[in-house]
């Protein structure tokens, strides 16, 4: 007996692929390729296969001038066209669908770092759920209860304060209460968090996003949060169950997976929840007072610009929680 836990519009997902604004292929990530399907490009290609993914592990796609060398000009994959969808990778095959293991309990998610998935949570006009089904293996099971892991439980519990008309930031200090047993959340420094960011990703290609990001306009909207809440406001006027799904999946997800690590620190992942909807309101915020409005197109672009800046490195919001709030 097994359980599995699915984000609600996780079967609707479909690859939007040339017609997409921002290919993930075309991207400066590393694409990693898993053994199985490495010893496969090897067999087929031979040694030429050096030239384009890297021999050592972990095998990664080697970019030229940041392109995938397997997309043709019309941002087709080769792979995918010439040889079939199973001599694609793992991270190639599944992305943006996650999966992680809880014993008997499996979780399914779609990362908002890719544009037709943000599409679908700013479009999706109720509360996102995720939904839950339980997978019986053999007849003697029938009929027995599935017991809810407590994490699964909480997290549940958790992300049912995400509703609209109340802030974010107040859900997630009253969230921060009850999982430091009463300890007030401490004030998020806006200013040093992103002085923090450009610091850290100086060398690399996530700043190219925070500049996309935030512009040169961000400073007058960290300095002031009354502008950011005024922001969240119009957001929500425009757009009702956006905010809330945005921060339900962000925090279902990360709290989840904090589980998994040998030493949790849940309050951590409440702070990196918050850090992150401030930084989409700043993102936010810079778009609109540049166009007056909040367009569908801006929200869609701050959430996956936004989430590639988080995803490209996942300890990027860890790292600023321990050295600004607990270390
Ligand atoms: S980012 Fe999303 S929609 Fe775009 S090509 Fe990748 S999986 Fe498809």
């Amino acid at each position: 007996m097994f359980k599995i836990i699915k984000i609600d519009f996780y079967d609707q997902f479909k690859c939007i692929t040339s017609d997409c604004p921002d290919n993930c292929c075309d991207n400066e990530w590393n694409i990693t390729i898993d053994e199985k399907t490495y010893e496969l490009y090897k067999t087929a290609f031979g040694a030429d296969i050096d030239a384009v993914i890297s021999p050592m592990v972990p095998h990664v796609i080697i970019k030229h001038n940041g392109n995938c060398p397997f997309i043709t000009e019309e941002g087709l994959c080769i792979l995918h066209k010439n040889l079939g969808e199973q001599f694609l990778s793992n991270t190639c095959r599944y992305y943006p669908r996650f999966a992680s293991t809880y014993g008997d309990t499996y979780l399914e998610t779609l990362g908002m770092s890719c544009p037709a998935v943000a599409r679908m949570v700013v479009d999706y006009d109720k509360y996102i759920l995720f939904e839950e089904k339980v997978h019986y293996e053999v007849k003697s099971e029938l009929g027995e209860k599935f017991r809810r892991l407590p994490i699964e439980k909480a997290a549940r519990d958790y992300i049912s304060l995400f509703v609209t008309g109340k802030g974010k930031k107040s859900i997630y200090e009253d969230i921060y209460q009850k999982v430091s047993q009463g300890k007030g959340m401490p004030d998020i420094d806006l200013h040093g968090v992103i002085e923090y960011l450009n610091k850290i990703f100086m060398d690399n290609s996530a700043s190219k996003y925070l500049t996309v990001l935030f512009g040169e306009k961000y400073d007058e909207y960290i300095k002031d949060n009354r502008k950011l809440f005024e922001t969240e406001l119009i957001l929500e006027s425009e757009y009702p169950w956006f905010a809330s799904n945005f921060n339900r999946i962000f925090f279902f997800e990360h709290f989840m997976l904090e589980s998994l690590k040998e030493d949790p620190l849940y309050t951590c992942v409440v702070l990196e929840g918050a850090i992150a909807w401030m930084l989409f309101l700043v993102a936010i915020s810079a778009v609109k007072q540049q166009a007056g409005v909040i367009s569908e197109d801006d929200v869609i672009n701050c959430t996956y610009k936004l989430m590639r800046v988080i995803d490209h490195d996942e300890n990027v919001l860890r790292s600023i929680v321990t050295a600004s709030y607990i270390g």
